[in-house]
């Protein structure tokens, strides 16, 4: 009983992982090990989600996607975007101009591969989104650059 206990409370402890480049890559809210996200995870979900890759533009599956209703993380089902915020930004990969809820989406300052961007990630399981850029639409202004491989789409 106690020794449950204490590894329920482990697993709630959030996880610091620092990257190659010495940048903090993720807080995982989750209990889940990088073994089980490997194993959960198809190997793009994985590469893209927990190893801030990124997918190729024009190759996901929701880059032209029109339907109404929500995009949820793809790693833990937290609820991101709004189908109603998606625009055609001409980049090949899915754009919104506003989150759905602030709380499940975390910006962090990004200075991989040369450049200072501002990288979107999921505040609840730490995964990787995307970036978010400041040349979107009216009313924000703001554009969230995703991967198609860390959304999936539902009600
Ligand atoms: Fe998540």
């Amino acid at each position: 009983m106690k020794i449950s206990i204490l590894i329920v409370m482990l697993g709630i402890i959030p996880l610091l992982a620092v990257s190659q480049t010495n940048r903090i890559i993720m807080e995982d809210k989750t209990d889940k090990s990088e073994q089980q996200w490997a194993n959960e995870l198809s190997a793009e979900k994985y590469q893209v989600l927990r190893q801030c890759g990124t997918e190729a533009p024009f190759t996901g599956k929701y880059v032209n996607h029109k339907e109404d209703g929500f995009y949820y993380c793809a790693g833990c089902g937290a609820k991101l975007f709004s189908s109603h915020t998606k625009y055609d930004s001409g980049s090949g990969w899915p754009s919104f101009y506003a989150k759905a809820d602030s709380a499940n989406i975390v910006e962090i300052t990004d200075k991989s591969h040369g450049m200072i961007r501002t990288e979107i990630k999921c505040a609840k399981c730490g995964g990787h989104l995307g970036h978010l850029f400041n040349d979107g639409p009216k009313p924000t202004g703001m554009r969230y650059c995703i991967n198609s491989a860390s959304l999936e789409f539902g009600e």
